[in-house]
């Protein structure tokens, strides 16, 4: 059996939003995992989604990017699963994802990855800050692991694929687990929509190709967890996304 898609349920509301997880099925010959359970945590100013990955069998968390207020979120949810935060992956370096990364790598002592592309956004946050013209206490972080396209990250007794996807900034990354067909893609991709590119290092060229080449090829039934609001599949966006077709026109 392959493992089929998420139950969803609700599991708390903060500040009227619902957070929500999702439990996928144990693969086949991995009976002794009860499950990874994804934590959908939308957090910080502008609702970004930090995803927290928990895999209660082996006491293992991963927690993929980090907004504001995330560890006040992931601290309870450790604790009650018993979970020890392993790795933190940043889809790419724009603020709204690192803001509380610095601050999970204190606490946690997360081994952080992230791609070299945006290395002056995650050691340098201060230039978005003179960007938006206002101080939101960014803090530097030091990348542990550069992200390489193509690579296998081993994380709770899976495998993760590493994609490039630029277009929307020059390092963002995705997140792919094939066994339970499940992919994080920060901001490149959205329900019905795909990442802003007139931020600086973004092209919507590139982005367009990133998304055809490496999110677009995956199977239909991958379920896309981006950076804000809902999930949806790669099959709805290459039959409807109205941004970037199945087929360059
Ligand atoms: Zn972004
Ligand atoms: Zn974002």
């Amino acid at each position: 059996m392959e493992s089929g898609g998420g139950q969803s349920k609700v599991t708390g509301q903060t500040g009227g939003k619902q957070e929500q997880e999702f439990t996928f099925a144990a693969r086949a010959g991995c009976a002794h995992l009860d499950g990874v359970k994804i934590h959908v945590l939308p957090s910080g100013p502008i609702q970004t989604i930090g995803y927290l990955l928990t895999e209660t069998a082996l006491g293992e968390a991963v927690l993929v990017d980090a907004p504001g207020g995330i560890m006040e979120k992931i601290r309870p949810l450790l604790a009650g699963s018993g979970c020890t935060l392993k790795e933190l992956w940043l889809t790419h370096g724009h603020w709204d994802h690192t803001q509380d990364a610095a601050k999970v790598v204190r606490e946690t002592k997360a081994v952080v990855r992230g791609h070299a592309a945006d290395r002056i956004l995650f050691e340098t946050p201060e230039i978005m800050e003179e960007r938006m013209g206002r101080k939101l206490g960014l803090e530097p972080l030091k990348i542990d692991a550069w992200t390489v396209p193509g690579e296998r990250l081993a994380a709770l007794g899976r495998e993760f694929e590493v994609r490039h996807v630029p277009g929307h900034c020059p390092g963002n990354v995705l997140f792919y687990q094939a066994a339970a067909k499940t992919a994080f893609v920060g901001d490149a991709l959205f329900k019905a929509g795909v990442g802003r590119w007139d931020l600086p290092g973004g092209d919507f060229e590139t982005l367009a190709q990133s998304i055809r080449e490496q999110i677009y090829t995956l199977p239909d039934d991958t379920i896309v967890f981006p950076g804000h609001g809902p999930r949806t599949t790669v099959g709805a966006e290459k039959d409807g996304n109205p941004y970037v077709a199945a087929i360059a026109r």
